[in-house]
């Protein structure tokens, strides 16, 4: 619908996995997860309503796996404290928009991860007026930090990043979401951070 979707169907070829553009409600019927990339949120607002995919994205989303880059983060919060967008509401986190600064302050910046006892990796990501996670409920597991705010959490079924791991060609968060043959597939951690 907008935003940078276009590398995320890259980072999903390397990974031999199929993807399709999702544009209308009825394009969920056929994929087994989704990604909402990054872009504009308040313009991503607006559009979810015109196509009337709110009521089937939140449907979609109880169900299946959702990751969020950047904007997408955005639309995946419970709260975002900026009255032009209506997020999601499937992360019980609250997310505060261009707080790393505007586009002039993106910069790419080294990020220790820890997905698992057995995967830790330190990764150079890129940050475009990237979105702060600024508060989280509980059940939400911190995957990655930069200067003590979280940058990658995963809740369930639901992936939030602030940064874009599609620019930087970055494959694990795709496995983590929807490579159920990878070591890192979101069951298995949730599996660990349940034992
Ligand atoms: N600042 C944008 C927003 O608020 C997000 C930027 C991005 O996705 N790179 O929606």
């Amino acid at each position: 619908m907008q935003g940078d979707f276009a590398l995320h169907h890259r980072v999903f070829a390397t990974l031999n996995i199929e993807s399709v553009p999702v544009k209308v409600s009825s394009d969920l019927e056929s994929v087994d997860g989704l990604v909402i990339p990054g872009g504009e949120s308040t313009t991503m607002s607006l559009l979810i309503d015109s196509y009337n995919l709110r009521n089937p994205l939140k449907k979609y989303g109880a169900t299946h796996p959702v990751m969020g880059t950047c904007a997408g983060l955005i639309m995946m919060a419970k709260v975002v404290p900026d009255k032009r967008v209506n997020p999601l509401g499937f992360m019980d986190i609250v997310v505060d928009r261009n707080a790393y600064g505007r586009q002039i302050n993106s910069s790419t910046e080294m990020v220790s991860f820890h997905f698992n006892s057995a995967t830790k990796m330190e990764l150079s990501t890129t940050l475009i007026r990237a979105p702060k996670i600024s508060e989280m409920g509980k059940d939400i597991h911190i995957l990655g930090e930069f200067n003590q705010s979280p940058v990658a959490v995963l809740s369930g079924h639901f992936l939030g990043l602030s940064f874009h791991p599609e620019l930087d060609g970055i494959k694990i968060f795709h496995q983590i979401l929807f490579d159920p043959t990878s070591s890192v597939y979101y069951k298995k951690i949730n599996q660990t951070y349940a034992a």
